[in-house]
């Protein structure tokens, strides 16, 4: 079968597809329909957290599969459960709603904010504090959120109520808060913009300001949390607690979930009928979920903390990167050539890797092999060298 002739055909053309085809995945390794073995350095875009069918991860859907595949939110399931309990209990957030993306998440997000606000102090006060660069999603709530009018541009009118601020500019986010402010969003490592990290300072200043207004805090933490920073979720390298944390990508380890973490200012403020989906916490998926996290011990993130290290410090010390960042094993890299360019020739070369804007960017899983690493290294230094 002609799978790249039948996709340009009959999918909508959304994306601009690498010119490959991948039939098959095992750990850190892909392999495409000619047999040709990749490592792969972006996981799906942070998806797979401990690889591609990963044995211990495959067992745990398995068994929730021949069990009970799906039943709607209006009963109780145990997977989700499980999955709630171990997402509050590690972090000291009190309830979690559960969808299937990551958009999807941030809209869950929007409305809550709005309605803590409007439930306090009625209306007028629904607009949200959200970063220039930054990206929450697709849908037209999160497309609102995210500070690029490039992705926006043709999908007019936006939902009202975003206020966009730059990012590290601490001045700004002060001057733009006003009395119609209910929320500051952030995405505490921007992804899809270039793997920026907000500054400490910055990150303070916004709980501050959120504190002072009593806004709330949203941390999109869609990309960053799931032990991607070497934390189960990157505020805790800046030693907070959100009143939201919305998540996704890393969750279910490849199946699609999504969740809004809510702290103890917010548990409550999602009330039965208010809000809803069909897939959220599917049990399938949250099953997946409860494996993922549950392996999150703190020898592992250790090990991503130390892979991550690693990582950047080789690539600090090569002349072909112009600047490194990012923090674990979610890392940037500027270099002389676009990413647009370096991605074939590391495909080339046996490498899968992402772009964010011009940078190439690496989201290796969580497990990968310390070897399989050093080798992709190896390789992508040669590349940034031009050689
Ligand atoms: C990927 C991403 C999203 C969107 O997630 P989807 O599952 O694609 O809807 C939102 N926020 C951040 C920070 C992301 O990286």
């Amino acid at each position: 079968m002609d799978t790249k002739k039948l996709d340009k055909q009959y999918i909508a053309n959304t994306y601009a597809r690498n010119d490959l085809v991948f039939v098959k995945g095992s750990g850190s390794e892909l392999f495409s329909d000619d047999g040709t073995r990749y490592i792969d350095m972006g996981s799906g875009i942070a998806v797979c957290s401990f690889g591609h069918c990963d044995e211990e991860w495959q067992e745990a859907v398995k068994l929730q599969l021949g069990l009970l595949s799906h039943v709607s939110n209006l009963y109780y399931s145990l997977p989700q459960v499980q999955l709630a309990e171990l997402l509050c209990k590690k972090t000291g957030m009190s309830r979690v709603f559960f969808c299937s993306s990551g958009a999807e998440a941030n809209e869950a997000a929007i409305k809550t904010a709005r309605k803590y606000s409007f439930d306090k102090y009625g209306s007028g006060r629904s607009s949200i504090i959200t970063l220039k660069n930054s990206f929450h999603g697709r849908t037209l709530g999160a497309l609102s959120a995210t500070g690029q009018p490039a992705l926006q541009c043709g999908f007019e009118p936006l939902v009202p109520g975003f206020l966009y601020t730059q990012a590290n500019d601490i001045d700004s986010l002060n001057a733009i808060y006003n009395k119609s402010c209910c929320a500051v969003m952030i995405e505490l490592i921007q992804g899809e913009c270039g793997v920026n990290p907000l500054s400490p300072e910055f990150v303070q200043a916004a709980v501050n300001l959120c504190k002072q207004n009593d806004m709330l805090l949203i941390a999109d933490e869609v990309q960053t949390g799931i032990g991607r920073t070497g934390k189960l979720f990157c505020c805790e390298h800046h030693g907070i607690l959100p009143d939201i944390i919305t998540t996704a990508k890393g969750l279910a380890g490849g199946l699609p979930l999504g969740a809004v973490l809510f702290a103890n200012s917010t548990k409550d403020t999602l009330t039965p009928g208010s809000h809803g989906t069909t897939f959220g916490g599917n049990p399938v998926a949250a099953a997946g979920g409860v494996n993922i996290i549950s392996r999150l011990t703190p020898q592992l993130l250790a090990e991503v903390s130390e892979k991550g290290e690693y990582l950047k410090t080789r690539l600090t010390q090569c002349k072909g990167a112009i600047e490194v960042t990012g923090r674990g094993l979610m890392v940037g890299i500027k270099a002389e050539r676009p990413a647009s360019e370096l991605l074939p020739i590391l495909a080339q070369k046996g490498i899968i890797a992402l772009s964010a804007k011009d940078r190439l960017r690496l989201l290796p899983a969580l497990t990968i092999p310390f070897d399989m690493l050093r080798h992709a290294t190896d390789i992508i230094i040669e590349t940034l060298l031009g050689e």
